[in-house]
């Protein structure tokens, strides 16, 4: 309890007291409240739960508190079932387009002062697989497709949610590249491509964010499970990266007590069919080395000496409602990212409009969020939700906007007879279509098309009206086959609990729009690096990897690098994102080292407004790499007329090559080519470094 001491050196010293069960008790799971399949011992244990995913015992003659842990994606899972409130912040996917390390601090501290609130001390949030392909169901739950962009945004999430003392959590450790088969999917890619790819994110996010935990994925890499790969949970995990806590597995991700013990697995989730009873036993047959296993111990324990649940230990408490919904609004003011503004279409004059048709599924009532474990439950939601229901949240978008122009006339259509929608879009000076998308862990997208006719709906109502507004409520990157024929198009994501306030908001242009996309929204599903996701053959086994999914094809190019290295057009490029003001770069220059890009960023417009600098940089050709990648970047908010120089720290290991043989990123000798300016496909800057 000196708390002046290292967490290590605590961790020592606990360790040496414990006996052989409490140790055991601290690498695996006591299940999940209300769940079938529990042995007796385990059942007894259930007064214990929270009510989260799962939870861990405690020491409590050694000072050592139970673990509670919960699904906290895009805000604290599953309150409905304990009568309590939880906001819901945009979509991991869609805070990342906010670009603003900042924005992702004030969202990842909301999730941890929500989860120890509801007496949860260990966050199962912290998504950063990149977008492989834009169909995985999941990804509204990750940080887009590039590695630097994923692992800043979710650093700086993980390093907030963890100074509320909980334990901090990155996932899913590695390749979870699809949910389809995600339990027998091999997902094959090289050491190279793996750390300047989707490692790279992982490497970010550990350095820059200190998690406590990683949680290892469900599939296999290059054919051993992820939670038994000694080359992902120990060389590159401990040994290059240096991490100290615990590597947790996926729920049900464990397949043995031997082989994933000396891979560096550390807890079971959520029973103990391998590292409990199975794993005394091992020890005590000298098949788990006693050293082996105290590792284990010690990496669960400095976990929780270094998130602070030791010395502060939950209190529950009230969720502070108003600030959530605040933080949600503000998340989703910089996260929207305007697509499309034809002819002045945005923001709209308060003043002058006069009628507006709202057409759109519950767009008089809610907004559509993702699901899955990740899923958060709206106030009012009566407990036991079935899985992968569509939830939709009261943020209303009809009476968001009626709020803003009480003087206008608004009508509302569902959207489920587009002759009703289109009478009402002919009769309104402006119409307003809600599309959505929906998404979720344990399904991916069939295809990228808007679902339930909405398309068709669409190019009715703008046919019918010429200032016709899509905003769409999306996991994911869409198709637009109406995109020439409609002025105006806002991506707001899953837009979270004040979604419709700040949607509203930015219509109107009491805010200007500053997001821009983190991923690339391809033409079609042609483009993509695979025609479709891989299915697992049947008979699904669990426990074998029957199936494989070659990552080898882009390897490295994941997203703008694929698209640009095979010359492909796309629908909105990666980094792209309007505003309604317009903004001047001029006058780039990299420091000798390479580590520092200046350059001057003036608002030329009439209105405030935020912009995101972004540099890329083109390595030498030597590499055999010839894709730019982005290295950096800065969002300044500039007021009309004003002009500053930025700043902007380039990611070294972003401008290298992994060497495999050193183990090592390696800046190949060369020079480099650097590019600035407002998204990946438009650089009006260039400057050039050396490595000699
Ligand atoms: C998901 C994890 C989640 C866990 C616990 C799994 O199905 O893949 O992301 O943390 O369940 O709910």
């Amino acid at each position: 309890m000196n708390k002046a001491l290292a967490p290590e050196k605590r961790a020592e010293l606990v360790l040496k007291e414990m006996t052989l069960d409490e140790k055991i008790g601290l690498l695996h799971g006591e299940g999940m409240r209300d769940w079938q399949g529990m042995s007796p011992a385990i059942k007894a244990l259930q007064y214990m739960s929270n009510g989260g995913a799962g939870f861990v015992l405690g020491v409590p003659r050694l000072g050592i508190p139970v673990i509670q842990q919960s699904d906290a994606a895009y805000g604290v899972r599953a309150s409905a079932s304990n009568g309590r409130y939880s906001t819901a912040l945009p979509s991991n996917l869609g805070s990342t387009a906010s670009w603003d390390p900042e924005a992702a601090c004030a969202y990842g501290a909301l999730i941890g002062q929500e989860l120890r609130a509801q007496g949860y001390n260990m966050t199962l949030g912290g998504g950063v697989n990149i977008t492989r392909d834009p169909r995985n169901g999941r990804t509204f739950e990750y940080m887009g497709e590039d590695p630097v962009l994923a692992g800043t945004m979710g650093g700086a999430r993980i390093r907030c949610e963890g100074e509320q003392h909980v334990i901090s959590d990155i996932k899913h450790y590695a390749f979870n590249g699809q949910e389809s088969g995600r339990q027998e999917v091999d997902s094959l890619i090289g050491e190279r491509a793996a750390h300047e790819s989707d490692l790279l994110a992982f490497e970010i996010g550990v350095r820059e964010g200190h998690p406590n935990a990683v949680m290892c994925s469900y599939n296999g890499v290059d054919g051993k499970y992820a939670c038994e790969s000694p080359w992902l949970l120990t060389e590159v995990l401990r040994k290059e990266w240096g991490f100290k806590g615990f590597v947790v597995s996926d729920w049900a991700a464990t397949h043995s007590t031997v082989a994933a013990s000396a891979a560096g697995l550390d807890q079971e989730q959520p029973l103990d069919e391998f590292f409990g009873p199975a794993l005394k036993k091992a020890v005590e047959s000298g098949q788990v080395p006693m050293a082996q296993l105290d590792g284990h111990v010690l990496h669960v324990l400095q976990a929780e000496f270094a998130s602070g649940i030791v010395d502060d230990p939950v209190v529950k408490s009230v969720v502070d409602v108003k600030h959530g919904f605040e933080v949600a609004r503000r998340t989703e003011e910089q996260s929207a990212v305007l697509l499309k503004n034809a002819g002045g279409v945005l923001p709209l004059d308060r003043a002058a409009l006069r009628s507006v048709a709202v057409i759109g599924m519950h767009a008089d009532t809610g907004m559509i969020s993702g699901g899955g474990s990740a899923q958060v439950d709206p106030p009012g939601e009566p407990a036991g939700r079935r899985w992968k229901a569509h939830v939709w949240f009261p943020t209303s978008p009809l009476l968001a906007l009626k709020a803003k122009a009480p003087q206008a006339q608004f009508s509302f259509a569902s959207g489920e007879n587009n002759a009703e929608a289109v009478a009402q879009a002919q009769r309104a000076e402006v119409a307003i279509v809600f599309a959505h998308q929906w998404e979720s862990e344990d399904y991916d997208l069939p295809n990228l098309s808007l679902p339930d006719g909405q398309d068709k709906l669409i190019a009715a109502v703008a046919a019918a009206n010429p200032r016709t507004i899509v905003v769409l409520e999306t996991g994911s990157a869409v198709t637009m086959p109406w995109l020439a024929k409609t002025p105006a198009v806002l991506e707001a994501w899953f837009a979270g609990s004040s979604g419709a306030d700040a949607v509203a908001n930015l219509l109107f242009g009491d805010v200007n729009p500053s997001g821009k996309l983190p991923m690339t929204f391809p033409m079609n599903e042609s483009e993509l690096p695979r025609a479709a996701i891989a299915k697992p053959p049947p008979p699904v086994v669990n426990g074998t990897l029957s199936f494989k999914v070659d990552y080898n094809i882009e390897g490295a190019a994941v997203g703008y690098k694929w698209y640009e290295s095979k010359n492909r057009p796309v629908l909105f490029p990666f980094g792209f994102g309007l505003s309604y003001t317009s903004f001047r770069y001029e006058d780039l220059h990299v420091s000798e080292d390479g580590l520092l890009a200046t350059l001057t960023l003036t608002n030329t417009g009439s209105r405030k407004g935020a912009e995101v600098a972004q540099v890329y940089a083109w390595i030498p050709s030597s590499a055999g790499e010839p894709w730019k990648r982005l290295v950096g970047w800065q969002k300044v908010e500039l007021a009309p007329g004003e002009k500053r120089v930025l700043k902007i720290r380039l990611e070294r290991s972003a401008m290298s090559v992994w060497d495999e043989g050193a183990k090592k990123w390696n800046q190949p000798a060369g020079v480099y080519r650097v590019a600035a300016g407002p998204s990946s496909a438009e650089l009006p800057l260039k400057a050039e470094f050396s490595v000699r």
